[in-house]
C-alpha cells in the first residue's frame, strides 16, 4: 500500500497494544462510531486475546477479479499455469456475486483487487462493483494492475467513485525493457498513467493515489535512475520498490539478484539516493517504499505476534475449477476452495470464518507452540533465505505445510461445509 501506509501502520500498532485493547476499546466499541470501526476495534480485542472463536469479521479482504489478463508479461506465472491447466476458468466474479458477500464486505475497512494472475480490469463490472462498493459501505479501494486498461473512461470513473489507490505495474523506464520484462504496449500504459495524472488534476481530486510498481531485476537494473525521472514525469505518488523473484514464469533464465545480493543491494541504495537527490533538486521528494530499504540479504527481527488469521481474508484466483476463489489468511498456505455460487454467505462467520482449521491457527499463531507454518513464517532465517535460496526455502515450507496439515486434522474435526474444499497442498507451486 501506499503513502498512508506508513501512518496506518503506527495508527494500527497503537490500536493493537494491550493497553488499548484492555482500556479504551471495550469503552470505544459502545460508541456510535460507525460498524466499520467498531468491528475493527473489536476484532483488536478478540485478536490481541487470542480468541480462537471470533464474533467480529476480518478488515482487511484480498480478492481477484478476474483470471482473465489481456497481457503475457514474461515475469508472470500464467505462462506456466495455462500450460498446466489447458482448461482455465476466468471466475470473473460479478455484482451479484459481490452483493452475496455483504456479510464480508459490511465490516472491511480495506479490499484490495488482485491475487494470482488475472489483470482485475477485465472483469466486465468493475466499474459497477467498485460503485457498489464505495456508495454502499465507503471501503478504502486498492487495485493492483498492468495498467493498460486504465484508459481515460476507466481513469474518469474511477476517480469520480474516489478510489483511493491504483499501482501499477511498470518495472521499466524505457519500451526496450518493458518488451523483455512485461512484453506489452509501454507507450500506452505510460499514456494511461499521464492520463489520469492530468483528469485528477483537472477534476482537483487527490484520490486515487498513483505508485508505480518497480522490481528490481538484472535486466531493468540500468534503469534505477530512470524510473525515478519518470515516476516524477507522470507525477506518480509513489514508486514501489521490491525485488524480483525467479519464480514458474516466461523468463528463460533467472534475472534475480537472489543470488548476487550486494549488486541488489547496490541497486536498491541507488534508487533511493536517486530519488533523495532529485527531490532535493526539485523541492519535492518523491516517495519511494517500502520507507526501510529493502535489502536482498538482511535479516529480519524476529516477527512479532501475528494477527492475520483475525484481520485479513484472502479470496485469491482459481483458475482450474469453475466459480472458485482460494481462501487464506496470507500468502504462506492456503486453507480452502471456495465456490461462490455454492457457498452460503449467510453463515459465512459459523462455517467459514470459525472454520476448525482457522481456529487452529488463531490458536497457535502466537503461542509456544506455534503450528509448523507460522514458526516457518516467523523465522528470521527463513526471510533470507527466501531471497538468497528459494528451492530451500520451498522444501522447508512443503514440509511445514505437511506438518501444519496432520496437527489441523488432529485438532478438530471439520465438517462438510457446501462449497469448501480443504486444500492440503499450495495450488501453483
Ligand atoms: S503464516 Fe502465520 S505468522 Fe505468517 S503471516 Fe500467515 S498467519 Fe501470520
Amino acid at each position: 500500500m501506499g503513502i498512508r501506509k506508513e501512518a496506518l501502520k503506527t495508527i494500527d500498532r497503537i490500536i493493537s497494544s494491550k493497553e488499548f485493547t484492555s482500556t479504551l476499546a471495550p469503552v470505544l466499541q459502545y460508541l456510535p462510531i460507525g460498524q466499520i470501526k467498531k468491528n475493527i476495534i473489536k476484532n483488536k480485542i478478540e485478536s490481541i486475546q487470542g480468541c480462537r472463536i471470533v464474533s467480529s469479521s476480518p478488515y482487511r479482504a484480498i480478492i481477484n477479479t478476474s483470471n482473465t489478463c489481456n497481457y503475457r508479461c514474461k515475469i508472470c506465472e500464467i505462462h506456466f499455469l495455462h500450460k498446466k491447466y489447458p482448461v482455465h476458468y476466468p471466475n470473473a466474479i460479478d455484482l451479484m456475486a459481490f452483493k452475496n458477500m455483504n456479510q464480508i464486505l459490511e465490516n472491511l475497512y480495506l479490499l484490495e483487487f488482485f491475487g494470482n494472475v488475472g489483470e482485475p480490469l477485465t472483469n466486465p463490472d468493475f466499474v459497477n462493483i467498485v460503485r457498489y462498493i464505495k456508495q454502499r459501505f465507503g471501503t478504502r479501494l486498492f487495485l493492483n494492475t498492468n495498467g493498460s486498461l486504465l484508459n481515460s473512461s476507466m481513469a474518469s470513473s474511477l476517480i469520480t467513485e474516489k478510489f483511493d489507490e491504483i499501482l501499477i505495474s511498470l518495472h521499466a523506464a524505457s519500451e526496450e525493457t518493458y518488451s523483455k520484462l512485461i512484453g506489452g504496449d509501454f507507450k500506452r500504459v505510460v499514456d494511461n498513467i499521464a492520463t489520469i495524472s492530468a483528469i485528477k488534476k483537472q477534476y482537483r481530486e487527490k484520490k486515487p493515489e498513483i505508485g508505480i510498481a518497480f522490481a528490481l531485476n538484472q535486466i531493468n537494473e540500468r534503469e534505477v535512475e530512470d524510473i525515478v525521472c519518470l515516476a516524477y514525469k507522470l507525477k506518480a505518488n509513489y514508486l514501489q520498490v521490491s525485488h524480483y523473484y525467479h519464480g514458474l514464469n516466461g523468463m528463460e533464465k533467472d534475472i534475480s539478484f537472489m543470488n548476487m545480493s550486494p549488486c541488489g543491494n547496490y541497486k536498491v541504495n541507488a534508487i533511493y539516493d536517486f530519488a533523495k537527490f532529485i527531490g532535493h533538486l526539485k523541492r519535492k521528494e518523491l516517495t519511494v517504499l517500502p520507507k526501510k530499504r529493502p535489502y536482498l540479504d538482511e535479516e529480519e527481527p524476529e516477527t512479532p505476534n501475528c494477527y492475520a488469521p483475525w484481520n485479513t481474508i484472502k479470496m485469491d484466483g482459481c483458475i482450474e475449477y469453475q466459480n472458485s476463489h482460494y481462501i487464506s489468511v496470507c500468502n504462506r498456505i492456503t486453507l480452502f476452495r471456495l465456490d461462490y455460487t455454492e457457498f452460503d454467505f449467510n453463515g459465512f462467520h459459523e462455517t467459514l470464518w470459525n472454520h476448525p482449521y482457522l481456529q487452529y491457527m488463531r490458536a497457535t499463531v502466537n503461542s509456544k507452540e506455534q503450528n509448523p507454518i507460522c514458526r516457518l513464517c516467523k523465522n528470521p532465517e527463513n526471510h533470507k533465505l527466501r531471497n538468497t535460496d528459494n528451492v530451500e526455502y520451498r522444501r522447508r515450507r512443503d514440509e511445514a505445510m505437511q506438518q501444519f496439515w496432520e496437527l489441523a486434522e488432529s485438532y478438530l474435526k471439520a465438517p462438510e461445509i457446501k462449497g469448501i474444499h480443504i486444500i492440503k497442498q499450495n495450488p501453483y507451486t
